[in-house]
């Protein structure tokens, strides 16, 4: 055997298999061939495979097949070594038509429909064929389907191998959009169906669950197409599958068939167009210099697709997919890859940007009341700034700088960038305690009711779901009044201790926040605020089969429609007077409209069960994902199931142990005032539902979880993740700056820009103030590197602000590595880049509906105004020479676990690209792995495994690759923090919660020590141009960062809309039986071989009726005549 392994041996061997006469030689050959296979590795069989292996039995299959009278001696074990290569070549098809050897085995079949063994390997050799589209549409228009269909008895113990065989290779044929088509026309969707039942009625011993499993592959595979969906519904597809696997439920081991089952059936449920009046967003907002309606385009896109067969589409892609070895994402192009400044950029207009920088132009002068000058600061103070100055490169715009400086510092909002962006800037926040409000029960509050709430003079309406008075001005001062004894009554009262929050500061905010339609409801939870609870939060365990119970119970709402209730009980548009949920005393009561709430309508279908709806970005009719409601008047101690309907993603860390989060108010006022991890029974999966404008081609998936509230009247509130709103932000960094000791830390807080619906961008500045104002003191000061950190461009990634929430505390604080950091670096910091976005509760957009991560490249200073000037403050740093020594953009991540990050490595790009490009003479400094690795060291949350360096073509306007390209940042990463927990690590199996995303924000401080030892050399550098042509080569030992997908969810069936054909082992084994049975033997039982003491006896019985139902001769005839062999009975046997 060892000698025909190596290529020589196997290339003679293939030769004479193809010119050998005699069958005994041939039955040798094939032998020692089946031989090599079984004994073989998949890359041995690959090996034979590209020696010519498929060629030379095709050939000998139609020199053997093609004679008036074959010799089955050779022609059997040919067919089944045939089958068994074919089946691991992607190209037999194709070599099979070259060979004609296609149409020749389908006559095959036909001659030996008598003949089981014989027919089931000429199935097993026709269903490798139809791999290839060409292959399957050729069998198709040559009667193959309907030679096979009609092979495919009602119950019977016989032939089991064949039966299977037939269903299996019929399946295989419906890979094709034509065949599909055929299969519908001719009316086999019905006949598949009462086969199905047929079988699964008399199978009562579950001995042939294999074709049984079979036949609902084969019509899984039948129901590709809107067309065929329909006759399967109209043949009653639904009804039958729910009853069959009802009662399959009641017997064990039949798993595979509910699942097949159960996904057949959501498969084929109708469309349904989501229940709204437009997929339009609720909110809109007027974009400068565009016409107020320009409507969201992507609809008109989609029609042309409306009457295709999406699914069919998404399969085939799915299967080109598989082909391709590398990314065709990842940047080849050395010219993209390499440090490209952007040379637009008008130098004059960078010069404003100074005022940024207000470390630079400080003077310090309370120094000199705290702390001696150092005995080496001589020099006078003009002395002292030309040499500051030197440090520059000189600069045209110093003065300027010099005179706006006291300016420029006085408060959140500065004159410099009020006129860089015309709209109105704040007013300081004042401590007037205006009326804003909480909404809900209020009684839980206090004892007189719709005291708290009623509309606020910036132009809200009164809320829906309250009383709606309308106070003049003196009234509101009255109530105001009222209202403060409350609020500081229950402070009194229950308020705990929140480390940096402050109830009344957060209010004070909440008021000078701008949202669209005017919020003037505060969710309780931003403003009491937000303790992490004792203890870890473990990921849930996912109940077993719990995405086939919820498909289950969905499937019962389309066959009763009458046990659906269908309410609608909170509608975002819905301005009446009161509340839909007040109309209806028990059903649960809902809202949304506070800063970052997005739910648009609430329905209730069963009496504990409601559909939610999110709304889509503002000014768009897409991206749904962020949650954030209120919910009330519920009974304690029963489950209630909530779906969210309008899902985008195709998959969800919720499959995964994720859960969402819940604040309940009575909670908070007995002390506990926690968001805990909730929610039981939670699945996300495809379902029914598509745009309410009827394009059917998108998908939609719900996100279904139950929750058992613990009180009775309460208000909760539920949330895709740990709200933190914009209003929370602004009170937070107020803390903080009361929190600093001027006298060490140098915190500034300024407005970079204002945003498109005129919310201040802050820009925090924190660094150490210097010792003295001697000359070494202030030169220092004046030469510490920059770290740039940005978070939130992206709104419903509130873990980002959780995460920079810890950052900003740590740098504040007093601990030493902070106060070295401080000393180390000049921390420039944007908390939050998307402000219009998180207070409108968006998932991915800014008001003008693009991705601001996307929008780096050419930023437009009117409509993406944070991200214009972030860049513009990134391209002055880098004018002055004070290029970043690292940028990090705070991220969240919804489909992976842990935190992680992205970099940009020129090199690491080339290799997983597999690029042709020379990288031999290629030097990368390898700096940008640092804080990784010291990520892995000192941060449990962090998975060094999950990070990668790779520059992709998609993500080339992102922050990342734009301020890595065009600044020459070294270390420019995108931090990535899941949503979800971790799988690694001390953490390994535990959600993570705001007290872990805190640690993670110190940890990342913590991390850049690691650059900051060699600081003063690397800065010298400059560390532009961090690549150079070079004849070193760097090793780098791992870049293989891709093997960290998620791990196959405990039920694979979830997202498939398709089948795989049989496995290779499954139709191995399926051969190999055929193999070792005589000629006519009769087979005993079902396939898998399980003895049953009474199969034989049955057979004898049912002997007569083997396959009563007959071929259709006359279709068959008609186009019967292609190699001349004619079909006459169809049966195996007599
Ligand atoms: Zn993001």
């Amino acid at each position: 055997m060892a000698a025909y392994s190596s290529s020589s041996g196997l290339e003679v061997l293939l030769s004479s298999l193809q010119n050998a006469g005699d069958a005994d030689s041939m039955l040798n050959i094939l032998n020692v061939l089946d031989e090599l296979l079984s004994a073989g590795t998949d890359r041995r069989i690959k090996n034979m495979i590209s020696k010519g292996a498929s060629e030379a039995l095709l050939t000998a299959l139609v020199n053997t097949g093609g004679r008036s009278s074959p010799d089955y001696t050779v022609l059997l074990p040919l067919l089944h070594l045939l089958a068994k290569v074919g089946h691991r070549d992607r190209r037999i098809g194709v070599k099979a038509e070259d060979a004609g050897a296609v149409l020749l085995t389908l006559n095959l079949l036909k001659q030996n429909i008598k003949h089981a063994r014989r027919a089931a390997a000429c199935l097993w050799v026709i269903q490798v064929f139809s791999s290839s589209v060409s292959t399957a549409n050729l069998i198709g228009q040559n009667n193959g389907l309907d030679v096979i269909y009609y092979l495919i008895p009602p119950y019977t113990t016989t032939h089991l191998h064949t039966i299977k065989a037939g269903i299996d290779t019929l399946a295989a044929l419906l890979r094709t959009k034509a065949n599909v088509c055929a299969v519908v026309s001719k009316g086999f969707i019905c006949g598949l169906l009462q086969l199905y039942e047929d079988w699964h009625s008399k199978d009562t011993g579950h001995l042939a669950i294999g074709i049984r499993l079979a036949l609902l592959r084969c019509l899984h595979k039948a129901t590709r197409n809107t067309g065929a969906r329909q006759t399967f519904i109209t043949h009653g597809g639904i009804r039958i599958l729910y009853q069959t696997t009802h009662k399959c439920l009641l017997s064990k081991g039949l798993e595979s068939l509910v699942e097949l089952s159960v996904q057949l059936m959501r498969k084929c449920l109708p469309k349904t167009p989501l229940p709204l009046t437009s997929d339009q967003s609720v909110y809109s907002f007027p974009l400068p210099g565009r016409p107020q309606d320009t409507p969201d385009n992507d609809a008109a896109a989609d029609e042309s697709w409306e009457e295709s067969d999406d699914e069919m589409a998404e399969g085939d892609q799915e299967e080109d997919n598989k082909d391709k070895d590398f990314d065709d994402d990842l940047e080849t192009d050395l010219k993209n890859l390499c440090f490209r400044p952007d040379p637009d950029k008008p130098k004059g207009l960078l010069a404003g940007y100074s005022q940024l920088c207000p470390e630079l132009s400080h003077n310090f002068q309370e120094l000199d009341l705290s702390s001696e000058p150092e005995e080496s600061s001589t020099a006078s103070s003009s002395d002292e700034e030309a040499l500051l100055f030197n440090t520059f490169p000189s600069h045209p715009i110093r003065k300027e700088r010099m005179r706006s400086n006291a300016r420029s510092e006085s408060s959140l909002s500065s004159s410099w960038s009020k006129s860089e962006n015309p709209t109105e800037g704040h007013a300081a926040a004042t401590e007037d305690l205006e009326g804003c409000d909480f909404h809900g029960n209020t009684n839980i509050l206090s004892s007189s009711p719709n005291i708290w709430t009623k509309g606020r003079e910036t132009g809200g309406k009164p809320c829906p779901g309250c009383n709606g008075d309308e106070q003049d001005n003196e009234e509101e001062g009255e109530h105001n009044s009222h209202h403060h004894t409350i609020v500081d009554r229950l402070l009194e009262k229950h308020g705990t201790l929140i480390p940096n929050h402050e109830p009344k500061l957060y209010r004070a905010a909440a008021i000078q926040t701008k949202s669209i339609p005017g919020f003037n409801i505060l969710a309780f939870p931003d403003f009491w605020g937000h303790l992490s609870p004792p203890g870890h939060e473990p990921m849930a365990p996912r109940k077993p089969h719990i995405q086939r119970q919820k498909v289950f119970e969905d499937v019962q709402r389309f066959l009763n429609p009458d046990d659906i209730i269908n309410q609608v009980v909170f509608d975002l548009e819905d301005n009446s007077p009161q509340c839909l949920s007040e109309r209806t005393s028990d059903s649960l009561r809902f809202f949304s409209k506070f800063e970052c709430g997005n739910l648009r309508k609430a329905i209730q279908v069963r009496r504990y069960e409601y559909d939610l709806i999110l709304n889509a970005d503002v000014n768009c009719s897409q991206h749904t994902q962020w949650f954030y409601f209120e919910v009330s008047n519920m009974e304690a101690n029963v489950p209630y199931r909530f779906n969210v309907i309008n899902c985008e993603k195709s998959n969800s860390q919720f499959n995964y142990g994720m859960q969402p989060v819940l604040y309940s108010v009575k909670e908070a006022l007995d002390g506990r005032p926690h968001w805990v991890r909730s929610g039981t029974e939670i699945c996300y999966f495809r379902n029914k539902f598509c745009s309410a404008q009827g394009r059917k081609r998108t998908t939609f998936y719900t996100m279904t979880f139950t929750v058992t509230f613990k009180h009775i009247e309460d208000v909760c509130y539920l949330a895709y993740h740990y709200p933190y709103t914009y209003s929370a932000m602004t009170a937070h960094l107020e803390v903080l700056q009361k929190s600093v000791d001027p006298a060490k830390v140098f915190f500034r807080q300024q407005t970079l820009c204002n945003s498109l619906a005129g919310n201040a961008c802050p820009l925090i500045t924190i660094t150490a103030c210097p010792v003295s104002r001697g000359w070494k003191d202030m030169h220092q000061l004046r030469n510490r590197p920059c770290i740039v950190l940005t978070a939130r461009v992206h709104p419903s990634e509130s873990n980002a602000s959780w995460v920079m929430k810890g950052t900003l505390e740590f740098l504040c604080s007093s601990d030493p590595v902070a106060a070295s950091l401080r000393e180390a670096f000049v921390f420039k910091i944007i908390p939050m880049l998307n402000p219009d976005g998180v207070i409108n509760g968006t998932h991915r957009c800014d008001l003008n509906r693009e991705d601001l991560n996307r929008q780096w490249s050419k930023p437009d200073p009117v409509l993406s105004p944070t991200i214009y000037h972030t860049k513009g403050l990134l391209h002055y740093l880098n004018s002055v020479g004070r290029t970043p020594l690292v940028f990090c953009d705070y991220h969240g991540h919804s489909r992976k676990k842990n935190v992680f990050l992205y970099g940009c490595s020129v090199k690491e790009t080339l290799w997983q690209s597999g690029s042709t490009v020379d990288t031999v003479g290629l030097k990368e400094d390898p700096g940008y792995r640092t804080i990784p690795k010291a990520l892995d060291r000192i941060a449990p949350t962090f998975s060094f495994n999950s990070c990668n360096y790779l520059v992709e073509k998609s993500r080339s306007a992102t922050a990342r690759v734009v301020v890595w390209r065009e600044m020459g940042v070294l270390r420019s990463y995108t931090m990535e923090t899941s949503y979800n927990g971790c799988n690694q690590g001390i953490y390994k199996g535990l959600q993570i919660g705001t007290r872990e995303m805190d640690e993670m924000g110190v940890n990342f401080c913590h991390s850049l020590l690691s650059v900051a030892k060699d600081v003063t050399e690397v800065y010298s550098k400059k560390l532009i141009n961090h690549i150079t042509l070079d004849h070193n080569v760097i090793d780098h030992n791992s870049h293989n960062c891709f093997d960290d997908d998620e791990p196959p969810c405990v039920e694979e069936i979830e997202y498939s809309t398709d089948y795989p054909g049989l496995t290779v082992t499954e139709l191995d084994s399926d051969v190999d039986a055929n193999t070792t049975r005589k000629d006519d033997e009769e087979e005993e039982d079902g396939h898998k071989g399980v003895k049953h003491p009474q199969a034989r006896f049955r057979h004898s019985t049912i002997k007569t009726h083997m396959f009563p139902q007959l071929i259709n001769q006359g279709s068959i005839e008609k186009k019967n005549t292609c190699n001349g062999v004619s079909n006459t009975n169809g049966q195996f046997m007599n």
